[in-house]
């Protein structure tokens, strides 16, 4: 059953809006109530989360529906463990923590949900759809949210979509969860990953690169900048004075392996700098900050999404500040 669960009474066009879609992953009937809870501390967090804190004036951008479709059993399964037949037939990777989701299974259940809007009644899979519209202000996100489990201490993940999919973060409800699907939102709202994969083909970005077109927080550049300025892109986070200055660069680490280090203290946002690796690429790609929750990787075992407060940086806020409107 799915139903609007943002904003509350205002008449916001489905269709013209941001559609997040919080799915209940291994929640047994009796676990209603707590996945309802889990739902709204998630708008909580998307109100406390600059830039997202925006939505407390314009809350007609985004639209939060709510399924849930009780579970035989709580929470994921561990790989193939037997004892848990949850709804979308999820489980998690030891290796990498990484919450896997059946695609297919998911898509069976969305394509049965209904909502109510201002005109009636209409298919979940009408206002968005596997294979839809995606990325942008009115595109969407589908959050598959399970139960907290112990051991491991949560799990996650992120897909982007492929032909006939849906845009896709998964968590179980451990730690600062809220974080995947902020970045996931991040994600649909047009920003790239700003963290670095391993093997051949992530060696460095080219003028090419797929992961760098359009995106506003990771930058492409044979040779490092010289001056803050050099980067366009980034020119408008910059004041005058400091468009004027001489380039920080920070080089990555000599190895070349993906870069995991975490700063040491808890990261805030300050001026744009140059840290070299991004989008994937561990050379000639340039993000604007060491940390960023864009940085974190949810699924793939290192720069962890759940663990520790994380905002986005400066070039990040601004370009979902301008998305949000
Ligand atoms: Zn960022």
């Amino acid at each position: 059953m799915a139903s609007k669960i943002h904003p509350f009474g205002v008449g916001n066009a489905l269709d013209a809006s941001f559609k997040l879609i919080l799915v209940a992953e291994g929640f047994t009937a009796a676990q209603r109530g707590a996945f309802s809870a889990l739902c709204h501390d998630l708008i909580e967090a998307i109100l406390a989360t600059t830039p997202f804190n925006r939505t407390r004036v314009r809350p007609e951008w985004l639209t939060v529906i709510k399924v849930f479709m009780p579970s035989t059993s709580s929470g994921p399964r561990i790989a193939g463990a037997p004892g848990h037949s949850t709804l979308l037939s999820s489980f998690v990777d030891g290796a990498t923590n990484r919450l896997a989701v059946d695609h297919g299974l998911l898509g069976a259940v969305l394509a049965t949900q209904s909502v109510t809007t201002a005109v009636g009644e209409v298919p979940l899979a009408a206002l968005y759809g596997a294979g839809g519209i995606t990325y942008g202000v009115t595109g969407g996100l589908v959050a598959v949210i399970a139960p907290a489990m112990a051991d491991p201490a949560g799990a996650d993940d992120h897909v982007r979509p492929a032909a006939g999919e849906y845009h896709l973060v998964a968590t179980t409800a451990n730690g600062l969860w809220h974080q995947v699907v902020l970045r996931g939102i991040g994600t649909a709202l047009g920003l790239a990953d700003e963290y670095e994969r391993e093997g051949a083909a992530f060696a460095a970005a080219t003028e090419t690169s797929p992961e760098l077109a359009n995106a506003p927080n990771v930058v492409f550049s044979d040779a490092p900048p010289v001056m803050n300025a050099d980067f366009i892109a980034w020119r408008h986070v910059m004041s005058p004075v400091e468009a004027l200055a001489p380039a920080v660069v920070q080089p990555r680490p000599a190895h070349d392996l993906p870069n995991t280090a975490l700063p040491a203290a808890p990261y805030a946002a300050g001026r744009v700098a140059f840290w070299e690796g991004g989008a994937g690429y561990r050379r000639k790609a340039y993000r604007p900050a060491e940390d960023c929750l864009m940085r974190r990787a949810p699924g793939l075992g290192y720069l962890p999404a759940r663990v520790g407060a994380i905002g986005f940086c400066p070039v990040c806020v601004s370009h979902l500040r301008s998305a949000i409107g």
